[in-house]
């Protein structure tokens, strides 16, 4: 048995991409995982039958939704914050209710469901939240309200590491770079400008995120607290 096949394990947005990568991870160490997910009902039913993990549809922007999500699987071991989505454009052109329901999406929702994932979660936890290396660089425009979410992760784990380190509960986020999914394919068209800011030419594959996210969650990772992991292939460097 591993250390994490004793584990449950919350991933709030895993029927796809990143989220996906890390549901597959835990579950082929037979954690007990469940997922949330909004819009792809058939991935995350396909997922839920390939993983054995529980699907849950709450959307993380739906804040009563998300906090039912969260109370009914307590006391959780591990939660990954993962849900996310992107919009890139000139911020005078941007519908402002697109550029809010980012806000409620990557910013409001991440807060309160750490909030609430502390309140269900036993001493040794673990709160992982997918940030973003766009939290520390952008160097294309069209990118600040997608940015502004990313960097406003870092002080709330900072935060939320102190608040809850008496209970020995870590609080990270992990950074990753381009990563090869629906948000951002490695044959989009934007793909080789990203790759010209990259020491490691490539879009990484989510898979190589959800081995980090692995290792943060694991009872090695203990003192790693209120840190921002970054994994980029140098695209911040
Ligand atoms: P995808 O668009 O491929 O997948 C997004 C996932 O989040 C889906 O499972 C989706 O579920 C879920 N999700 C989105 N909105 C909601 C919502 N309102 N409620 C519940 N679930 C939701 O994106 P990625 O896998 O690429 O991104 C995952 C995270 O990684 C995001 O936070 C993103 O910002 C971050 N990231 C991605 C990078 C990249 O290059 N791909 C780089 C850096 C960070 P459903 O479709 O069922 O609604």
């Amino acid at each position: 048995m591993s250390e994490i096949s004793r584990k449950n394990i919350l991933v709030l947005g895993g029927s796809r991409g990143i989220g996906a990568a890390i549901v597959r991870r835990f579950a082929s160490e037979g954690a007990k995982v469940a997922f949330t997910y909004f819009g792809s009902e058939a991935a995350a039913r396909t997922l839920g039958q390939q993983s054995g993990a529980e699907i849950v549809k709450a959307d993380s922007a739906d804040r009563a939704a998300q906090t039912e999500a969260i109370a009914a699987r307590g006391p959780l071991d591990i939660l990954i914050i993962n849900a996310g989505m992107g919009i890139v454009g000139d911020p005078l052109s941007l519908e402002p209710d697109a550029v809010d329901r980012l806000f409620d999406v990557n910013l409001r929702a991440p807060y309160h469901a750490a909030v609430e994932g502390a309140r269900h979660m036993n001493a040794d936890g673990r709160i992982i939240v997918i940030g973003s290396v766009h939290g520390d660089r952008i160097p294309f425009p069209g990118l600040s309200a997608y940015s502004l979410t990313k960097s406003g992760l870092q002080g709330m784990v900072r935060g939320l590491a102190r608040d809850f380190g008496d209970r020995r509960i870590t609080v990270n986020a992990i950074q990753p770079g381009p990563t090869d999914s629906d948000m951002n394919p490695a044959d989009g068209p934007m793909a080789k400008a990203m790759h010209s800011f990259m020491a490691i030419k490539r879009h990484a594959h989510p898979e190589e995120i959800a081995e980090l996210v692995a290792y943060v969650a694991s009872p090695h990772a203990a003192m790693i607290t209120g840190s921002m992991l970054t994994i980029d292939g140098g695209f911040g460097a």
